[in-house]
This record gives C-alpha cells, sequence and structure tokens, in this order.
C-alpha cells in the first residue's frame, strides 16, 4: 500500500491532482469562446469531475483509473471541454488556472492534467503554459507533473519547463485516447514512486502543414508515427511527434517532437531530435493536392449520383470554424436551382425565422462578413419549413454521444437550396443538426459537411460519395490565403520550400 507521510509525521495515501483543460482554438475564426461556451459543452469543477466527465474513452477517464488502482488518493480539480473554436475569452484561463490551484490546498504530491495543447487566449498564446507555470510554482520543485497532449498541440518551452512527463496521441484520427491517458498517468507514478527520474525536451523544425494528411493511416505519416512507438520500444520512456494544428497565428508555430527519457536530458533531446528530422525530410509529401473551387466542386456534385456529401474545407467545424461561411450558399444561389441542403451559423437570420415561424416567407441577410469574404453577406427569400431550439446528439462514431446546442434554429426552404440556420456553432461532421431539423440528406442531390477528413466517417450512412471543396474561411487548406502577424518567419510553406 502506498503512503507518504505528512507534515506532523502521520502517515497518508499520497494525493494526486487531476484534470482536464482541452480546447484546440483558431485564431481566424471571429469571436471568443467564453465560459458561457464551455458551460453548454463540459465545465465541472473539484469534486463535480468524476472520472467519465469526458466520457470513458477520455485521456482523464483512463489515467484516473491507473492512479485509482495504485492506491492514490485522486483530487479531482477542473474538466474544461470545448470543441475546436474561436481563441479564449481570458475569464476562462483565469477560472481554469483558479480551479487548478485551488485544488493544490490542501497539498497533492504530484499532478495529472489531460490538455489539447493548441488553446489560444485574447492577448495570451500561451494558456497551457500560464496554467502549468501556475501549477508547478504552487507545487514547488520535486513534485511531478505529468500531461497528455493532442498531437496538433502546439508545444511551448513554457510548458516544457513546467513538466515532468508529456504523452501525445500517436494517431490520427485519434482513437489512442486511452494509450495516451495511461501512459502520462503511468510515468506519473514512476516518478512518485521513486522508480523514475522522467525529463523531457523538445525539438522543433520551421513547418506547418494543413491537417489532410495528419493520417496515420496514410504514409509519409504513418510511419513517423509508427518511429515512435519503436523509440518507446528502444528505451525511452515517452516518444511524441506533434503536426500542430496550424491554424493558430502565435509565436511558436510549427511541427514539434517532444521526448520523455528516464533521468538523460541529452538522451530525450537526441531522440527528439530525429523524429523532427524525419517529418523535416518528408515536409512537401505532407501537403495536400489542391481542392475544386466552390463552383467546379458544386457542379461536379451535382453532376454525381446522389447523394453526394461535399465538404466545406475552408468552414472545417472540427478545425475550429464556427460554421458561419456563405460560400456554398452563395454558389447554389448563382446555380440557381437545385436539390441541395447546407447550413449557416447566424444568429440574426436564425432568430428572425424561427420568430416568423413555419409557413412564414422571410427576407434575411445571411452572413456577417464584406465581399470576397468566405462569410459574405448574401441576401435570402426562403420559406420556414420547421424550427428547432434545443440540443441534438452527435452519431459520428468518434463524437456519439457529446451533444450541442443550436439556439434558435430554423429549416428555410429557397430556390436553389434547403438551408438550416442557427444562432450557436454546433459540428457539422455527421447529419445530425439536419435530421435535428426535419431534413432527411438521403432526399437530396448534395449535402454541405463541414470538415476535411472526419466527415468520412460522420456522413457514411448518407452517402460514400464525397468531394471536399477547397474554400475559403478559418480552415481553409490554402494556408497561403490567411492572414498570419504572428506565426515565425521563415517558415514551410510560406518561405521555406
Ligand atoms: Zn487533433
Amino acid at each position: 500500500v502506498l503512503h507518504t507521510n505528512d507534515d506532523l509525521g502521520r502517515t497518508r495515501r499520497p494525493r494526486v491532482l487531476v484534470g482536464a483543460f482541452a480546447m484546440e482554438a483558431n485564431t481566424f475564426a471571429p469571436g471568443s469562446t467564453t465560459l458561457a461556451d464551455f458551460r453548454a459543452q463540459v465545465w465541472r469543477v473539484g469534486r463535480q469531475v468524476g472520472p467519465d466527465a469526458l466520457g470513458p474513452m477520455s485521456e482523464l477517464a483512463a489515467a484516473w483509473r491507473v492512479l485509482e488502482e495504485r492506491g492514490y488518493e485522486i483530487v479531482p480539480s477542473v474538466a474544461a471541454w470545448s470543441a475546436p473554436r474561436q481563441p479564449l475569452a481570458p475569464e476562462v484561463l483565469d477560472a481554469v488556472t483558479r480551479a487548478v490551484t485551488e485544488a493544490c490546498d490542501p497539498p497533492v504530491d504530484g499532478a495529472y492534467l489531460m490538455l489539447h495543447g493548441s488553446a489560444v487566449a485574447h492577448g495570451e498564446d500561451d494558456p497551457e503554459g500560464v496554467l502549468l507555470g501556475a501549477l508547478r510554482t504552487r507545487l514547488g520543485p520535486g513534485r511531478p507533473i505529468a500531461i497528455s497532449l493532442d498531437c496538433h498541440a502546439n508545444l511551448t518551452p513554457a510548458m516544457v519547463a513546467a513538466v515532468d512527463a508529456v504523452s501525445a496521441y500517436r494517431t490520427c484520427p485519434h482513437v489512442d485516447t486511452r494509450r495516451t491517458g495511461e501512459q502520462a498517468a503511468r510515468l506519473l507514478a514512476g516518478a512518485l514512486e521513486g522508480r523514475l527520474r522522467p525529463v523531457v525536451a523538445m525539438a522543433t523544425r520551421p513547418m506547418i502543414t494543413p491537417p489532410q494528411l495528419h493520417d496515420s493511416g496514410r504514409e509519409p505519416f504513418r510511419t513517423l508515427m509508427a518511429r515512435c512507438a519503436e523509440l518507446e520500444r528502444d528505451g525511452v520512456l515517452a516518444a511524441a511527434l506533434l503536426p500542430v494544428q496550424p491554424w493558430i497565428d502565435a509565436e511558436g508555430l510549427s511541427w514539434k517532437a517532444v521526448v520523455t527519457a528516464d533521468g538523460d536530458v541529452a538522451r530525450a533531446r537526441a531522440v527528439a531530435e530525429q523524429i523532427i528530422a524525419d517529418a523535416w525530410t518528408v515536409r512537401r509529401e505532407m501537403l495536400a493536392e489542391p481542392a475544386p473551387r466552390i463552383d467546379e466542386a458544386l457542379a461536379a456534385a451535382l453532376a454525381a449520383e446522389p447523394p453526394v456529401v461535399l465538404a466545406d474545407a475552408g468552414d472545417a467545424t472540427n478545425g475550429g470554424a464556427v460554421g458561419d461561411s456563405t460560400e456554398l450558399l452563395r454558389a447554389a444561389l448563382r446555380k440557381g436551382s437545385g436539390r441541395i441542403l447546407l447550413s449557416v451559423m447566424d444568429p440574426a437570420a436564425a432568430q428572425a425565422a424561427y420568430r416568423a415561424g413555419p409557413g412564414a416567407v422571410v427576407a434575411v441577410d445571411v452572413g456577417s462578413g464584406g465581399a470576397g469574404d468566405y462569410n459574405e453577406r448574401t441576401s435570402l427569400v426562403a420559406t420556414v419549413q420547421r424550427v428547432f431550439d434545443g440540443s441534438f446528439a452527435y452519431t459520428h462514431p468518434v463524437n456519439a454521444g457529446y451533444r450541442a446546442s443550436t439556439g434558435a434554429a430554423a429549416l428555410v426552404r429557397s430556390a436553389a437550396a434547403d438551408i438550416v440556420l442557427h444562432s450557436r456553432s454546433v459540428g457539422v461532421i455527421d447529419p445530425a443538426l439536419y435530421e435535428t431539423l426535419g431534413a432527411d440528406p438521403r432526399a437530396y442531390d448534395v449535402v454541405q459537411a463541414k470538415s476535411h477528413v472526419s466527415h468520412r466517417a460522420g456522413f457514411a450512412r448518407v452517402s460514400e460519395r464525397t468531394i471536399v471543396a477547397g474554400t475559403g474561411g478559418p480552415t481553409t487548406a490554402d494556408l497561403r490565403s490567411l492572414d498570419y502577424a504572428r506565426r515565425p518567419r521563415p517558415l514551410f510553406p510560406f518561405e521555406l520550400g
């Protein structure tokens, strides 16, 4: 049985702080992700946090069980999760940091945090670095901190300096969440029990690539990720490649490798260099083939056997876009008619249609952007078919059971398309939004999805035929079209070839 001595010499079980703070920011998406947005998704503090706060397959659940089985007293701190979104309002980082530091009283012996790793707050490029720095200050040296990350993390020197062990996903799509959480918890336990002296080193190369080919089922990414597993078998404690998500305009944005070794920081550094050097060698193979523009993609979709899933790459709701693009709507209006089903997040238009009610004809402006923007304001006259204000459950195999609130929403019909207007950002990686509004995607020629890859699994029950449209927006695959101000220079694929 594990035990440690408290300040008065009494024996007690060692206490381990456990928590989760997971969100992927997209700095090209307009607006902020607020505390209210977290509360509408996952937000629990202190004793409200249980092992399954993020589901039984999460890193949090896996780490929790490892630590509990080994006899540790678990001290829950916070479970905060948002789908990829706009940068955080500063209040979110403050609240997460407060929840974590307050859980350190009475003192804990070590800590595990499940992080995504690429949060950005308005005014702060490195929220996880701030959080981990505060935790380290609170714990002092000698009390281990282990973290787990999504492989799309933007790992920073401040994060590395604060922690003793790092684990990260080795699969994309991310199906090794349990392995990742268990690895972090085992390294933490090894450090707490004096069996391991984990040390962390990071290596980087100046490169970013769009995520379409961050696919551990495809070369060359498959080999890069498999190499990390081999290096662990050769004796480092944890090895990970981090092909950062590219839509964050922040200092230090680049692919990285992170290695945890037992007591030998030079070894950790050398292995991290080896992993990232291999990635640099194949960087050009990681650039996706250009996708057709929207008019061309829509024409191809309408020409194929229906239904066809048309993926709007620039408005990918699983990459931080909020779903407010009007590119496909405008293409449908140019086309003039078609059995096309699409969605646009626009609170004003959605509320107007919701208030008008079924049967009413409404004239609304959809989109908030200027001429030429991906979300260019577009006038629409349509008949309201159905209204809704509530939440629905995703049916995507990876997200099944996670819920989302639409706010006031309506299905409206114009000559050119049927359009779901909704007030809150929701994922369109499966047909659940459309079905919630009473539209059957199988009855259309073309159905819009909002992702680069994920819709293939989510919309498989509608159609296997998909076309990715090379649209603009916060998650465009055309990284050169984005207006980066803070990213490092030179950087591949911009100044470096
Ligand atoms: Zn990811």
